[in-house]
This record gives structure tokens, sequence and C-alpha cells, in this order.
């Protein structure tokens, strides 16, 4: 492993200021990842709640660290979330790390901060790498409206649910899927949702990272071709895809607004059914009915 204790010649340690709860975003896979403020609050901590302590020693023993640890992991979050707080409550300055990425991301810390929220203690974080972050701007879909789907639940009913909450969201979709399940649920979303675009990111920042696009059933081929895939995997989804703009022009959805009322619908249900055959919003339609029916009665 790279040996960084030197950084301290460039860096110096700071007192925190007490009773602050910082959550640390920590490097995802290359150790260089982890910013300066990271570094200095993490030397300037009074204890450090990691999610596993061994991983964590390796992390501050590359940058010459050695510090008082408390584990607070998904089994007893809730009960060392309690100790954490008393120590917070104390004044103590506490670090809040996961293995890799931001805490309380699909990994403890959540539960963590809403104790300390609820017993007025201050929070600060101090950002960095996230995977899903990480994948999605490299992946060349759509950056500007997405949702974090975390990992898709592997029972029958929380898949089903899952896939109702997100199926509709026409942003990307970002997703954390193990090696081994991620063929299954390559198929898995193509059966669910179509063959949507798709964005395989692999080992970001480690030596074999790579990122393999294409539609769902295309990087299916590719890597079942390939006799599966190994490493950490963030899966990004094309959106659903947007309904056709305006599939009728203005004069023609009047035309078939009139049609619509002249069949006995009310405004309200005409205006329901020109939205859904014009792609016009129901408002608009709304408003293009009503103006038409003051214009008939007029004249
Ligand atoms: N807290 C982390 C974050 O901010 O991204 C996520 C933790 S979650 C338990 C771990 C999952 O994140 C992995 O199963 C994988 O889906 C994704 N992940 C973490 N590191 C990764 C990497 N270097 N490359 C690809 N995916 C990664």
């Amino acid at each position: 492993m790279k040996d960084f204790s030197d950084i301290w010649g460039f860096l110096r340690e700071e007192a925190l200021p007490p009773g602050v709860l910082h959550i640390v975003a920590t490097p995802i896979g290359n150790l260089e990842d982890i910013t300066l403020r990271a570094l200095r609050v993490l030397a300037g901590a009074e204890l450090i709640a990691a999610e596993d302590t061994r991983r964590t020693g390796l992390l501050l023993k590359a940058y010459g660290l050695k510090k008082p640890m408390v584990s607070c992991f998904a089994h007893n979050e809730e009960a060392q979330s309690r100790r954490i707080v008393s120590a917070l409550a104390e004044g103590k300055a506490v670090a809040l790390v996961s293995d890799a990425g931001l805490p309380g991301i699909s990994d403890p810390g959540a539960r963590l901060v809403r104790q300390a929220l609820q017993a007025g203690i201050e929070i600060s974080v101090i950002p960095g790498p996230s995977a899903g972050l990480t994948a999605l701007a490299a992946s060349g879909l759509d950056t500007e409206a997405f949702a974090f789907g975390g990992f898709i639940p592997r029972d029958g009913k929380g898949r089903k649910a899952w896939l109702e909450r997100f199926g509709s969201f026409a942003g990307t979709l970002i997703v954390y899927e193990s090696p081994r399940r991620l063929e299954a649920t390559l198929l898995m979303l193509m059966e669910a949702w179509g063959d949507r675009k798709c964005c395989v990111a692999r080992e970001l920042t480690k030596r074999y990272e790579e990122f393999i696009r294409g539609s769902l059933s295309e990087v299916h081929g590719r890597l079942s071709g390939a006799g599966g895939v190994k490493g950490e995997i963030v899966l990004i989804l094309e959106g659903r895809p947007f309904p056709d703009r305006e599939k009728l022009s203005r004069e023609e959805a009047s035309a078939r607004g009139e049609e619509l009322v002249a069949e006995g619908l009310g405004i309200k249900e005409a205006s329901r059914r020109l939205a859904e055959e014009s792609g016009i919003s129901a408002k608009e339609c709304y408003a293009m009915l009503t103006k038409a029916s003051e214009d008939a009665k007029m004249s």
C-alpha cells in the first residue's frame, strides 16, 4: 500500500470545534481521493465512528494517523449512535466515516445523523467521492435530472415496489448492484421497462476502472459473452422516455377537441383525453376547449 504519511509536512493540525459531528467522505478505491479537509478533520477528531474499524485503520495508517475508533455498522448503528451522541454531548469532536464514499449513502450513518440532530448536535459535512455521482458523471447519460435507486431489493415484493417507484421517472437512474446479480438485473430491467440505454461503471477510480455503455441488451450480451463481471459496480440507466411531444398540431388538437365535446364529453374529461392524444398539456387543452366553447356561445 502507498504511504502518504509525509503529506503532514504540508498540513497543519487544527483543533476541531467541540461537540460537532463531522460526516467525512473517504475514497471509493483510489486512496489519493481524499480531501485535505477530510485529513485535517480525521487528524483533529477525538473519536472516529467507522463502519469497519479495521478498514478505516488501513486508511488512517496510509496517512500516518492513529485514532481512537468506535464501530458503527448496519446491525449496531441504533445502539452505537446513542453512545456516540453522548460523546458529542460531552463535547467530543467526532468524525463519521464508512468503508467508502459518503456515510449514509447506502451505508450506515443516516440514523446517527438523525439521532444527533434530535439531540441538538451540530453537523458538518466534508464532501468527497461517492460511487453513484462519479459513475453518473462519466456515463454519457442525461445528468440534468436523476434519482438514486440504491440497491434493488432482492425479494419479489420489494423489487415490485422499487420498479413501481422508479419506473415512471423520466430522469437518469443510479443503481448499486453486486457483480453476481448484474446480468440478471439487466434482463429484469429490460423486461420491466424496455431496452433503455445504460452504462455499467466498474471498479471506479481503481486500476481496472471500466465503463460499458450501450442498450441493456447490448451490455448484457457483452457481459455474458465475457463470462460475467467482477469488482464493484454502479449501473446508470436512462430514464423513462418522454412521451412524444405534441403528436397533434394546435389546429388538429382544436378540431379533435371539438369532436370530443360533440360526442358528449364535458370540457374537463375532453381536455384529459385530448392531452393524452395530442401530447399537449391538460391545462392548455382545458384553456383551448373553454375558449372554443365560449366562442361558440358568442357566435
Ligand atoms: N457510501 C458509498 C458511496 O457514497 O458511494 C456506497 C456504499 S455501498 C455499501 C457500496 C456500493 O457502492 C457497491 O456495492 C457498488 O455498487 C458501489 N461502489 C462503491 N465503490 C465503487 C467503485 N469503486 N466502483 C464502482 N462501484 C462502487
